[in-house]
């Protein structure tokens, strides 16, 4: 975003908390962050809502429990390549594309995560991401959220360029943009979205298997990063 001001890691509250409802989210969202917060020996922490067992609904070598077991193996591994170890990730396990009929259990799991890790920051999901379980994520985050006042909360964006109108776009007022060049931490943010191999070709037995667009990848690899902070009036999901 053009003439947004910079985003200074430095200056976000630890611990960091990154929210994906999606294993893979965290790496294209905001990988460059967390690797840069990471090696500055940050405290960051990372919460998956769902399972991610969707992706390969007809896959005959990868039924939905092995999907799902392989996709949080992989989301554990890419956050390792950014600096998060395991012992700081919680996964709920919340089913992949309802994430809509989840707003209690993610509302809940999301604060009784927060209480182990009181959030100085929090990661999560633009309001208007063009993904249903994206949008369904908001606003039970921030109702986790609102137990700590002082969090700063920055939303991130995954599917917003690649599919959202100009309708998903924040509004001039309705945030406050921020850019972050990620070009020195390209190499592990790569590397984490690498990680995620069964949403990159692995799984050949599907054909209505889902593949990350080249597009996408591309783009979350361009070298700056976009968070929208929100304001202390929220947006309404
Ligand atoms: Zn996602």
């Amino acid at each position: 975003m053009k003439g947004a001001p910079t985003l200074t890691p430095a200056t976000l509250p630890d611990p960091v908390w990154v929210a994906a409802p999606h294993p893979d989210d965290e790496a294209l969202g905001c990988g460059g962050l967390i690797a840069a917060l990471g090696a500055a020996g940050r405290e960051v922490w990372a919460l998956l809502l769902s399972d991610g067992g969707l992706s390969h609904p007809s896959s005959p070598s990868h039924p939905r429990e092995r999907l799902a077991a392989a996709r949080l193996a992989e989301w554990r591994e890419g956050l390792a390549e950014l600096g998060v170890p395991a012992v700081r990730t919680r996964a709920l396990g919340l089913p992949d594309g309802e994430l809509h009929a989840c707003a209690g259990a993610i509302a809940g799991g999301a604060r009784a995560a927060f209480r182990e890790a009181p959030p100085g920051t929090l990661l999560l999901p633009w309001a208007r991401d063009p993904h249903p379980d994206h949008r369904a994520a908001w606003a039970p985050l921030l109702e986790a959220a609102r137990a700590f006042p002082a969090v700063r909360r920055l939303a991130y964006t995954v599917w917003l360029e690649e599919r959202g109108d100009s309708a998903d776009h924040p509004r001039p007022g309705e945030t406050l943009p921020l850019t972050l060049d990620v070009r020195p931490w390209l190499a592990p943010k790569r590397r984490a979205i690498l990680a995620h191999r069964t949403q990159l070709g692995l799984i050949a037995d599907d054909p209505r298997g889902f593949t990350l667009p080249v597009t996408l990848v591309e783009r979350a690899l361009g070298g700056t990063e976009t968070y929208h902070e929100v304001l202390p009036q929220e947006v309404p999901a």
